[in-house]
Order: C-alpha cells, then structure tokens, then sequence
C-alpha cells in the first residue's frame, strides 16, 4: 500500500465527471488500498478517487468504526432536509453549512463487482453524498449557505 498526495480545490480533476468502473481487478483493489491509507493518514470520514487524481466511480467511507467501498454508487431515494456542518480533505480553509436529504438509499458495487444497497441517515447519509458529489466534480463549496473558517 502506498500513500497518495490529496488533489485540493482549484486543481480542475476535482471538478471532472468520473468514469465507471467495469474492471475489477488488482488495479482497482490497489488504488482502493491506497485510498484507505490515504484516508486513515489524513484522519477523515471518506475519501473519492478524483481526490487522488483518479477519474473513476470509486469512494470510500470510514463512519463509526465501519469501512465501506463503493464502485459506481448511484442514489436511489432520498427524504428529508437537514443542514449540517461539512469539511473536505480537499479543501483547507474553511468548512460549511450545507442543506442536505436525511435519509438515503444507495446501491453500489464493492472491489469485486458484487451489488450491494445501503440505508444510512442523518451524519452518516451525509458522508455518503459529499463523496458521491466528487464523482461529478461538485464540491461541499458549491453547496454551503455558509462558510465557516477555520
Ligand atoms: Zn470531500
């Protein structure tokens, strides 16, 4: 496994559509991997590909002492409203309020192309949807109504 240096806003990968996984193989587990230590290094709650300069469907999500893997999520429903404070391993400066569904449903592959689906609320729903948003070049600050500094 290796490290990888996180891409920060202002760099354009974080604002390109990503690409579908069709290959599972030990290419994609490799970067998964690297995802993982990247993440555990930085100390956040998920991480996307475009995040590490790679366009792919791919993020990773670490909530509650639980790892989720996810190769091409697609949101299925959403409900609800809630506004809650958000922050980015790809932006230093500040974090935000954003507005956001409180409860969701998604479906998405893991490493080896099997499909699963997924339930998750409130804080947790909302990690899932910030790193869903990397995969079509949106960012938290797209979104915030507003802007706390650090
Ligand atoms: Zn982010």
């Amino acid at each position: 496994m290796a490290k990888r240096n996180i891409v920060k806003m202002g760099d354009p990968l974080l604002r390109k559509k990503c690409k579908e996984v069709d290959t599972f193989d030990q290419k994609l587990w490799q970067l998964l991997d690297d995802m993982k230590e990247t993440l555990d290094f930085a100390q956040g709650l998920g991480l996307a590909a475009p995040q590490v300069g790679m366009l792919k469907r791919v993020c990773i999500v670490e909530y509650d002492d639980k790892y989720y893997e996810l190769i091409n999520p697609v949101l299925l429903k959403s409900k609800g409203k809630c506004v809650d404070n958000e922050g980015c391993l790809s932006v230093e400066d500040f974090r935000g309020l954003v507005e956001r569904p409180k409860e969701i449903d998604i479906e998405y592959l893991d490493r080896y192309g099997d499909k699963f689906s997924l339930h998750a609320e409130g804080y947790f729903a909302r990690v899932f949807l910030h790193e869903m948003d990397h995969l079509d070049g949106i960012l938290f600050a797209d979104k915030m109504t507003k802007k706390i500094m650090d």
